[in-house]
């Protein structure tokens, strides 16, 4: 396993965004956090716990559809219990890969009435890209790798790793 993104590296970033985002969010009195699981809940505790902006938390959680169905099609496996509508709604995720997570729920929030929607994203692999969806604030760009770790899963694996690492693909498919 090669670490890519250090814990020291992860906690200076997340200071930083916080402190942008409390920046951009000192006037809204209805910010709306939302994360989407279950990867994003590490990236997501660091960051709100920094911040001081009054502010309320709901969960997505999505999965794909693969194999024979389309392409990049979303499922809401389980939706947000807060309404959305007249809310700044701040989404957080752990990674944006193709992009297709997002543009659905990014969609979705917009048509449910949010005052407004911006994103969070810890990692961006943008040369993965098959979708465009803006982020606002970005941690880490990073090349076109499987990466585990602060939340991102091998098989249920690795989420409590406290950094960003590149999984030997060996180890992992030897299941040790
Ligand atoms: P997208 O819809 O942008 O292709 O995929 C986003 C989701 O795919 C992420 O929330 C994450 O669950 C998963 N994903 C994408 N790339 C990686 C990766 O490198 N490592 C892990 N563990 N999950 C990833």
């Amino acid at each position: 396993m090669r670490v890519l993104v250090k814990r020291e590296d992860l906690d200076k970033r997340v200071a930083e965004l916080a402190a942008e985002i409390d920046r951009d969010y000192a006037e809204s009195d209805c910010l709306l956090c939302i994360g989407v699981l279950k990867g994003s809940v590490f990236f997501m505790v660091d960051l709100l716990k920094h911040l001081k902006v009054p502010l309320s938390i709901d969960f997505f959680q999505t999965s794909s559809y693969g194999g024979s169905t389309t392409p990049g099609e979303v499922r809401i496996r389980k939706d947000v219990d807060l309404p959305v509508r007249g809310k700044d709604v701040l989404l957080i995720e752990d990674i944006v890969d193709t992009g297709h997570t997002l543009n659905t729920i990014l969609g979705l929030l917009r048509f449910r009435g949010a005052r407004s929607v911006r994103l969070c994203a810890l990692l961006d692999k943008s040369s993965a890209r098959e979708v465009e969806v803006p982020i606002d604030y970005r941690g880490f760009e990073i090349e076109n790798l499987f990466v585990v770790g602060y939340g991102l899963d091998f098989d249920e694996r690795y989420r409590n790793l406290p950094y960003i690492a590149v999984l030997d693909e060996t180890n992992a498919s030897a299941g040790s």
